[in-house]
């Protein structure tokens, strides 16, 4: 993928790694030069729920205009949609709308309530002006709008200011989890100048829920979330900084220039990735071989597998044996309720649908009503979310919940405190194929849930031949098919007859096979593991690997390291281990885990996790700094390779107009969007348009007239593969210039 395509202007900043949750995307981007406070202040430990912390390394609260008419109750949320949601839940609701910005009045037992929205994070972190070099470690909240890509957010920032001023009470209905908290308290103490508010908490966007969520709201923010957020924001971005900022330093040493930058959790990922190529490449194939006897029609086993090629003459002569055949009763359990993870994986499993992608649908049905909040690491169906009357209702669509007799529905081991597992809510909608996918997946496996246990025979022969070497053979028949009949699932029926006593062996067969090397990572593979081993969180583990793809660290529908990718980690390993070190990303996360379950001291915990990792960056810097020159040389090494390996994937067949250069596949900034020319240029023009706003790639197909098949990606639909002909226009003359996009691409 040519990687300088997907560096924007806006990326020669800096990113953190951030969740995915923000859908109009707010990169958590920083500039290098900004205007800012000094945060002398911010070793201040002030009460959470007293006072605003660290008061000066954050952005300002513009000073509040005393109102006499503070008459309403302001509910805040964090997407317009939920806006929308909470408002028709609670009442007749009006909606209104400023500089396109979309809000809601409404009536409720004589209190006057207006909804609004957040758009996803107004507030960003950004580093305080004047800190050079690095490490740097003062930084602030400053609202996003005052970055070009997030301007968009002004208007919401502004909206809620203007009728905070006419809030009496104000509450919190953000997302519950961790960001939705960090969002929540920075609008708050941002934007409406309070120190907390009462929060509502629900985990679906249907009117009972909500109503309930409203009567009964938590008198406070939680705080654990709130700090434990705002320390993973802090982290992350001391992190994302000091290290990018170290990377380039290297590069620049060398005298030339690359935009890097590598996260905190990004680091060690891309190493757990690099070492299973490693482990690839070093794989030494070798022979060994399965053994098979049949009697009676039936093929056994023998279940070792042989690598010394002598021992295969002791099987040769067998002739004769005993069998006996056992037969089981065996049930087999539904599976466990949908947590992200088990979501992310089965989806990519049954429809590839990538592990980011999924998220999205899922965030989509969440905010549609239709399934209970996806970011959540609970495999548990509580009695509270009624689970009897979400299958009546399911049950006009799908036949399947006549099958769901089971009274206590299967759970898994794993909970989470904010929320349940994924569930259906029972309403319905109109949904796009995708979508549709993704849903019937959660209706299915929650129906499943419910479901009786499916029920077999399992039948085994064993057979010892008079030599002593045995051999098995397994059969399995479904007697009773229980939730198999709801949930896509695949257990082999084999038939098998019943053999005993002394038999002939009429035939033994050898297989030669080869050893394999371990397979590499698939998006799901990989969520799956970084969950195992504790790294990143649910929310932003699709998002790491997506970020290590965009920064040319990774190629492949199967996932493998590029050689910039490679390079990076061997220098990091060889010259400063520690910032690819699991280990210690593990630790963090654990910190935050601390804060988040903590009853009191948040503040504090925030300050002693941030300061350790002040202290960590700063031993890097200083081993860092003693090797710079090593490490940017090894890097430099890398982008020279990731550049070649470009130039090859992008270089689709030699240029006609010319015959000296080859046609590639380019991306034009101006234009954004990709087009081939050749690699002669200047001093060859040719030039041809390719399908507008997509991802175009080179396959190694060739069509029948041996021109290159190309893919295009869009975003959200199927790859499209397409002939590239460079001579289409002049081979339909009539063809009027439509736009002259169309040239090269027809269906
Ligand atoms: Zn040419």
């Amino acid at each position: 993928m040519p990687v300088e395509s997907f560096i924007q202007p806006s990326e020669s900043k800096l990113t953190i790694e951030k969740p995915v949750k923000e859908k109009p995307k707010i990169e958590e981007l920083t500039t290098i030069e900004r205007p800012g406070r000094n945060q002398e202040q911010e070793e201040s430990n002030d009460l959470p729920k007293q006072k605003t912390k660290r008061k000066t390394s954050k952005a300002k609260a513009e000073p509040q205009i005393k109102s006499p008419n503070r008459t309403i109750t302001l509910i805040i949320t964090e997407k317009p949609q939920a806006a929308m949601k909470i408002a028709s839940a609670l009442g007749n609701a009006r909606k209104l709308s400023e500089n396109n910005v979309p809000y809601y009045e409404l009536e409720r037992n004589g209190k006057q309530i207006i909804v609004a929205s957040a758009v996803g994070h107004l507030f960003g972190l950004t580093y305080v002006k004047g800190q050079t070099g690095w490490p740097i470690f003062n930084l602030e909240w400053k609202p996003s709008y005052t970055e070009k890509h997030a301007a968009f957010t002004k208007n919401y920032y502004n909206l809620l200011k203007k009728l905070s001023v006419k809030a009496k009470e104000v509450i919190i209905a953000t997302d519950y989890d961790v960001e939705g908290e960090v969002i929540g308290w920075n609008v708050l103490r941002f934007i409406v100048n309070q120190e907390t508010a009462k929060r509502m908490k629900y985990s679906t966007l249907t009117k009972p829920e909500l109503e309930k969520s409203y009567d009964n709201p938590l008198p406070t923010l939680d705080w654990g979330q709130a700090y434990a957020g705002e320390t993973r924001h802090k982290i992350d971005w001391l992190y994302g900084i000091n290290l990018s900022r170290a990377l380039m330093s290297a590069i620049k040493k060398t005298g030339s220039f690359k935009i890097l930058s590598i996260g905190r959790v990004q680091g060690p990922t891309l190493k757990i990735i690099v070492e299973r190529d490693r482990e690839i490449n070093n794989f030494k194939s070798q022979p060994y071989w399965q053994i098979f006897a049949t009697t009676q029609n039936t093929q056994l086993k023998h279940p070792k597998d042989i690598f010394d090629k002598k021992e295969l003459k002791d099987f040769e002569n067998i002739k004769k044996g005993i069998a006996e055949t056992t037969e089981k009763n065996e049930s087999y359990m539904p599976p466990h309720p949908f947590d992200l993870t088990t979501l992310q994986r089965e989806a990519y499993a049954k429809h590839k649908i990538s592990p980011s992608r999924t998220l999205q649908l899922a965030q989509s049905l969440y905010l549609d009503g239709l399934i209970s909040y996806p970011r959540t690491s609970s495999q548990k169906i509580p009695k509270e979310i009624e689970p009897k009357k979400i299958l009546s209702k399911l049950s006009k669509r799908f036949n399947e919940v006549k099958i769901a007799t089971r009274q206590n529905p299967i759970e898994g081991e794993k909970s989470d405190p904010a929320h349940p597992s994924i569930y259906p809510t029972g309403d319905f909608k109109k949904l796009s194929d995708e979508e549709e996918n993704l849903y019937l997946l959660i209706v299915k496996r929650f129906i499943s849930c419910f479901c009786p246990d499916a029920k077999g025979i399992a039948k085994r022969i064993s057979l010892i031949a008079d030599n002593g070497k045995n051999f098995t053979a397994n059969g399995l028949t479904i007697t009773n098919n229980g939730w198999l009949d709801v949930y896509p699932s695949i257990m082999e029926e084999r038939a098998i007859p019943t053999i005993t006593g002394p038999v002939n062996i009429d035939k033994i067969d050898f297989e030669e096979k080869e050893t394999q090397p371990p397979k590499r990572y698939t998006p799901a593979s990989l969520i799956s593991l970084l969950e195992k081993k504790n790294l990143g969180t649910k929310a932003t583990r699709s998002s790491i690997v997506d970020t290590l793809f965009d920064r040319g660290y990774l190629d492949g529908k199967s996932i493998e390291a590029t050689p910039l990718g490679v390079h990076l980690i061997e220098s990091l390993e060889k010259y400063s281990p520690i910032i690819i070190d699991e280990n210690l990303t593990r630790d963090v996360e654990e910190k935050m885990e601390e804060i988040q379950n903590s009853k009191s001291e948040w503040p504090e915990l925030e300050n002693k996790t941030i300061s350790q990792v002040e202290k960590l960056i700063t031993d890097i810097s200083k081993e860092f700094k003693i090797n710079e020159l090593s490490i940017g040389k090894q890097i430099l090494a890398g982008v020279e390779g990731l550049r070649a390996q470009q130039k090859e994937d992008s270089t689709i067949m030699p240029c006609s107009k010319c015959n000296i250069g080859n046609l590639q596949i380019r991306f034009s900034k101006k234009t954004r969007s990709y087009f081939v020319g050749c690699s002669n240029y200047p001093q060859c023009t040719a030039v041809h348009s390719l399908p507008p706003n997509a991802l175009i790639k080179k396959t190694e197909k060739k069509s029948d007239r041996n021109l290159p098949i190309l893919q295009a990606l869009r975003k959200g639909k199927r790859p499209w593969e397409f002939e590239f002909n460079p001579n289409w226009r002049a081979e339909n003359p009539n063809y009027q210039k439509q736009e002259s996009q169309e040239e090269t691409k027809k269906e």
